[in-house]
């Protein structure tokens, strides 16, 4: 019998050719519709973050899955939220990343002043496809100061290999998802 958690990543849905002809999207909001589900996930990132060395201090979170998942984690363990945006969203001072994609290019900002240079943090995004985002990200914490202690997914899309993408330039950090297909 499939355990609670297990029924609660298989809420997960595939959608096949969105949003481009040969792009399996894996669309978390069924899940998170789901009173029980979404509280089963949270709860087991939660047990995950809780059980890293040094204590996490700090969630920063990526637009805009990111936001849902990361907010609740930051809730529950009672910690802060950093917040990563699309350019152009934040209001004051910023540091910023430009990165490639399979075609073309994307940014990621976050506003300089919201992370402790001391501080230890974890990375939060709804999907590790071929990492680029979560990298970005990663640099965007390191122009900070603030180390990385570990990058979290629901769901890692193995064949894309963004856990190799990342443990080539940070092979010390830890990358945690939940369901790998
Ligand atoms: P990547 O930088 O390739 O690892 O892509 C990660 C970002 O794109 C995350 O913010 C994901 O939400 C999103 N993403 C990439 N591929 C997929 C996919 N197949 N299904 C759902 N989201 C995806």
């Amino acid at each position: 019998m499939a355990t609670s958690l297990e029924r609660a990543l298989s809420l997960i849905a595939d959608v096949p050719d969105y949003p481009k002809p040969g792009i399996l999207f894996k669309d978390i909001t069924p899940l998170l519709a789901d009173g029980e589900g979404f509280s089963i996930v949270i709860d087991e990132l939660a047990r995950k973050i809780s059980a890293i060395t040094p204590k996490v201090e700090a969630i920063v979170g990526i637009e805009s899955r990111g936001f849902i998942l990361g907010g609740a984690l930051a809730k529950a363990l009672g910690i802060g939220f950093i917040t990563v945006r699309k350019p152009g969203k934040l209001p004051r001072d910023v540091h910023r990343k430009d990165y490639q994609l399979e075609y073309g290019f994307d940014a990621l900002e976050m506003h300089k002043d919201l992370i402790d240079p001391t501080s230890n943090v974890v990375i939060v995004d709804d999907v590790l496809a071929t990492g680029g985002t979560a990298l970005a990200c990663h640099e965007l914490v390191e122009y900070t100061g603030a180390k990385t202690l570990a990058h979290i997914f629901l769901l890692e899309i193995t064949f894309l290999q963004g856990r190799t993408l990342i443990n080539k330039t940070h092979p010390e950090v830890e990358i945690i998802s939940l369901l790998r297909t």
